[in-house]
Formats: structure tokens, sequence, C-alpha cells
């Protein structure tokens, strides 16, 4: 009988320890994390993609994720990337500014600006060398500078002409990053695409050219999984596919009158900086003792709302920015804000509230980790960080997600198959051993 026991403590054991989630003693595996930008959540819905299909079976899928505000490309990468919302990374709008000094500098020309992307918050690739892992990032925003000093260990900036569309270059790049992942041991890898973005821009999200590059990005995925298995990855690499913001269509005369600012308000006596001809968001500072008036003068436009910093709404996250303007401007779905004229061309656009379904993202996973034919819930972008930091076995810098939200994705969580059979054989065995 006493032996019984001692065989039955064991046993329960060995059953704790092989259910224990991705513990230090589970070989750590790779993450690479591939941003299409302006994937909205529904554009896989309209058009055949067989490969996307098949992720869901082969791994798990959020039926949308929403994007931080401001559902712009740096802004929302960086949350992904730090796990923090936008007022505390700080990296408020696509393009860099100084309200004082009325420097803009437009969005490419700032991937390598330190000074913008840096203000405390350390993004993953950081974190994850100072705990001793070879990180690098392909194009994503925020790669390309320092962080107190550290650069990430390999990073690849977009230049300024660089056509978005390649097919040919898109595979290439995956080739490369397979590579380093396999002949010099990476450990995580972020991979941008600036697609289907700028078609969704160029004609909207309902022309036909946004279907052909959604087959395009299905069979680049395609062509993903072919390689990780050419490269033997397929039980060592675990793959996130998401996006920064989704896209609406630009709402033009004659269907509604164009919002034009300068109607309400005399822009060049009352605010001393302004970004106003960029899609659904814009900024003001107003000349010294003019806030009210600006503020008053905005409020009767409309198909825009429009905030004192002071006053934006908790959920938004951003009041507590202190490079954001005294005035924040959100415009309705599909409305620009154009400052004197219409400057703006886009046919489709973002940067609108959040909560908007328009604004909304996908999110894919495969690999070892992540269980199988699983669909969850709608997250927000924020807990992809501290998922990611699970999946590489290191400590999260501090961050406003939670694992709880996503760690339901990855196997041990839940009563995944591996643990149940484990627990199985060994109730078996432990029969035989103890039957008379
Ligand atoms: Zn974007």
């Amino acid at each position: 009988m006493k032996m019984r026991l001692e065989l039955f403590l064991v046993v329960s054991a060995l059953i704790c320890a092989t259910g224990k989630p991705l513990s230090k003693a589970t070989a750590r595996n790779k993450l690479l994390l591939i941003s299409f930008d302006g994937f909205r959540w529904d554009y896989d819905q309209d058009v055949d993609t067989p490969n996307l299909d098949q992720l869901v079976k082969d791994g798990v899928k959020a039926k949308y994720v929403t994007p931080p505000m401001l559902t712009m490309t740096s802004p929302s990468h960086f949350t992904t990337i730090t796990g923090r919302w936008v007022e505390d990374h700080e990296v408020v709008h696509n393009m860099m500014f100084n309200s004082t000094t009325n420097l803009k500098v437009p969005h490419k020309q700032t991937l390598s600006r330190s000074e913008w992307w840096n203000n405390g918050v350390l993004p993953l690739w950081i974190t994850a060398q100072n705990q001793g892992l070879k990180t690098a990032s392909f194009y994503y925003p925020g790669g390309g500078a320092n962080y107190s000093g550290q650069a990430v260990n390999r990073a690849l900036l977009e230049k300024f002409d660089h056509v978005d569309d390649n097919e040919t270059e898109w595979r290439e790049n995956i080739d490369k990053v397979m590579s380093w992942f396999s002949d010099e041991d990476f450990h995580l890898v972020t991979l941008y695409y600036g697609e289907p973005d700028n078609v969704g821009h160029a004609k909207g999200p309902d022309h036909p050219d946004r279907k052909k590059i959604i087959q395009q990005i299905d069979r680049t995925i395609g062509y993903l999984r072919g390689a990780i298995s050419r490269h033997h990855l397929n039980d060592k690499l675990n793959v996130i596919i998401t996006s920064d913001h989704g896209m609406t269509t630009v709402k033009k005369r004659p269907l509604v009158d164009e919002i034009i600012l300068n109607k309400y308000l005399n822009l060049l006596k009352l605010a001393s900086f302004e970004i106003l001809d960029y899609g659904g968001f814009g900024i003001l500072t107003p000349r010294p003792g003019k806030e009210q008036e600006v503020y008053d003068a905005l409020s009767n436009a409309p198909n825009l709302t429009v905030y004192k910093k002071s006053e934006l709404p908790e959920s938004f996250r951003l009041a507590k920015s202190e490079r954001l303007p005294p005035i924040v401007i959100v415009a309705d779905l599909g409305f620009n804000l154009n400052s004197r004229f219409i400057v703006y061309v886009n046919r489709g656009d973002h940067g609108y509230h959040n909560g908007e379904m328009d604004m909304k993202t996908i999110f894919r996973a495969f690999g070892p980790d992540f269980k199988k034919n699983f669909v969850s819930e709608p997250f927000d972008s924020v807990h992809v960080y501290p998922l990611m930091c699970k999946l590489l076995q290191i400590e999260p810098a501090p961050h406003n997600g939670s694992l709880s939200v996503t760690e339901e994705l990855l196997h041990g969580t839940g009563g995944s198959t591996a643990r149940l059979s484990a627990a199985l054989l060994l109730s078996m065995l432990l029969f035989v051993f103890t039957a008379p």
C-alpha cells in the first residue's frame, strides 16, 4: 500500500509537470510577427483566400482586433510592439512634429529618428535582447530607432521610394527572414508589408484591386508556409499575422459636403500649429488665450468631434500624452479633416474612432504553441504584447496588456489534447503497476 501511494504521488507530479503551459523546461520556440498594413478585419470575406482559410484550421483566429486610438500606422504598430497605450509610448502621429518649433517630418523619414520613438518605453526587441535573445526588424515601424542607446540587433528600413506591392520581393523577404531564423538563430523577427494600406487609400476598400491585393497576400501566406517547411521550422516557429488598423470609404461630394475647417474659424489667426489635412484625425495648438474660441468654433462644425486634450475620454488613452497639442479633432467615419481646401485625394482612409467596425483589423496565429482550429472573441491589440513575451519566455517590460486575454490561444490553457493524453497514459501505467 505504501509503495502504491508513493507511485501515485510520482505519477501525479508528472501529470502536473506535463500540464504546465510553456514552462521554462519547454524548449523556447521562435516568433515571427507579420503586419500587413491596413488589413481590415473582414477583407478576407468577399474574396477567395484558401491559405488564410487553412490558417484558421491549423491555428487560431480572433474574430477581429481593436487597434488603439489612434488608428494610424506608427501609433498602432508601436502599441503592438510595446503593449503600451499611445499616451504612454507617445508616438502620437505618423508624422513627427514639434508644435513649438512647427517642425513636421513625413512618416518614412521618421523611421530612423530615435527622438520620435524613444520616449522611455522599451519595445519587445530591446526587452528580448536584454534577456539574451537575438531579434530583427524587417521594415517594421520603430525598428530603426535606438532605445536608451540600444539598437535592434538587425533592422532593415524601407527606402523612401520603396514599391510596396512587388510580390517577388515579398517572397524574397520571407526567404531572408527564414534564413535569419534557421542559419543565424534569430529568436524574434518582425516583418512589415505596406499593403493592403496603399491600395485601400488610393482606390478605396471596395475596389476590385483591393480584392486582388488580398489574393496576393493570401498567396504570400501560402509561400510562407512552404518556406517554413523547407527550413524545417514547423515545430520551432510561431507566427502571428496581424495589422494596425482597417480602412473606410471616404465620403465625397455630391453625397456629402466635405469638411473645410477654415469655414468655421480663421486658422491663421487662431492657431499657431496644426496637422489637419491627414485623414480623420487632427491636432491643433491655439494661439495664447484662444483655446476656448477655437474649441467653440470647431464645436459648431458638422461631422466631427472636438476635444480639449484634458477632456479626452479615458477610453482613448490619449489624455496623458505630453506631445499631443491642446485640441484634438476626430471626424465622423468617412469624413476627412481639410484645413483650407480639399487637398486629400484618398478614396479610402483610417484614423477614425477605434470603435468603428471599419477600423478593426485581423489576427491569425499558428505554430507549435498555438491551439488548432480555435476562434477567439475579439480583443484589443495591446494584449498581443504579453502573448509574445509568453511565447518567447521572457519577462515583459511594464505594459498595459493582459495575458489572461490572449493566453487562451495557446496550448496548455483550458485542457489541451497533449495534456489529456499524457494524463491518460500515466493513469494506465498507474493501473498496470498497482494492479494486484
Ligand atoms: Zn497603417
